[in-house]
């Protein structure tokens, strides 16, 4: 099990412990890239598999370093998370996923939004009453703000995470179990905590099409979720053989370079309203 998604965590602890230095450079950076407005998000799309529409968009942030270019989440999340401004980053984040949803509402798109939430942001007290100012400001409408939160997230000492999901469905938005599979405290978890949908994690679905393990625990991820009233999307779908095996074994949704990559949303725009050879 594992095989990128968990190596990566231990990759960043790793780092945190042998460059505090660095480490404590990219807080003080990141404070400043808030401020300056330097973070951008790119949407991937989210597509049904049954008719190839898109059923959403996954902003994923980004950070347009003055020097050193465009850097991924893994080299300055790990850094937010620690240092408390993962609070002021995911705000960041909510409030610039609403305005550019709002834009492509305005061109007639209705597709959810999804962003990402750490631990942290879902077990701060607050955290729901933030989102819930957001939504009430932007008028989104039930069901068209997600937010993603990861299987462990939910699953360690989660009175307060599930409290807060609790709340948040209430206030109409959806949350999602993301990188789901890795955990494997998640069969209880997803019974008492009332999430609308499961993200199985890309280790499980990169060789899909010929890996029988994988196959075997997808099945039964999907039978699970379906069981529980849930939706399930796949992520890292790269190959039209994965995505053919997910729509025959009933996978509801999937995400993947096969489909698109994540870029900024007007070129998703183009991409769906223009497709080639119309
Ligand atoms: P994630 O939520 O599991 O997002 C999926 C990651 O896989 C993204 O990496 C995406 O670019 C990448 N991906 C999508 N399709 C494919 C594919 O077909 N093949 C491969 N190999 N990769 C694919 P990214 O953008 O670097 O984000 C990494 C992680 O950082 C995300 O994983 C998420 O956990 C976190 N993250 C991203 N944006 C945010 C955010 O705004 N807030 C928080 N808290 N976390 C975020
Ligand atoms: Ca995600
Ligand atoms: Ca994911
Ligand atoms: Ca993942």
């Amino acid at each position: 099990q594992g095989k990128r998604g968990t190596a990566d965590i231990v990759l960043y602890d790793r780092d945190q412990v042998a460059h505090p230095a660095h480490w404590l450079m990219v807080q003080t950076e990141l404070r400043h890239a808030l401020e300056r407005d330097e973070l951008v998000l790119h949407y991937q799309p989210k597509v049904r598999l049954a008719d190839d529409g898109i059923s959403g968009l996954e902003a994923l942030v980004r950070w347009q370093h003055p020097s050193r270019g465009l850097l991924s989440p893994a080299e300055f999340l790990p850094a937010a998370e620690q240092s408390g401004l993962i609070e002021p980053l995911t705000a960041w984040v909510l409030r610039r996923a609403l305005d550019d949803q709002a834009g492509w509402t305005a061109l007639g798109q209705q597709w959810p939004v999804a962003v990402n939430v750490s631990a942290r942001n879902l077990e701060a007290p607050g955290f729901p009453r933030v989102v819930a100012a957001l939504v009430a400001e932007h008028g989104t409408p039930s069901g068209r703000l997600l937010l993603e939160v990861t299987e462990t997230a939910l699953a360690g000492d989660a009175a307060t995470a599930a409290d807060a999901v609790v709340e948040l469905t209430a206030l109409g938005i959806g949350v999602s179990v993301d990188d789901f599979g890795i955990g494997f405290t998640s069969l209880s978890q997803l019974r008492s905590v009332p999430v609308a949908e499961v993200k199985i994690d890309r280790s499980f679905v990169t060789d899909l099409d010929t890996d029988a393990p994988n196959q075997a625990i997808v099945r039964s991820v999907i039978a699970l979720a379906h069981g529980l009233g849930l939706r399930v999307t796949a992520e890292g779908v790269e190959t039209p053989a994965v995505s053919a095996w997910l729509a025959e074994a009933g996978c509801d949704d999937a995400q993947g370079y096969l489909f698109a990559r994540p870029t900024a949303w007007p070129h998703l725009l183009d991409l769906y309203l223009n497709p080639r050879g119309s």
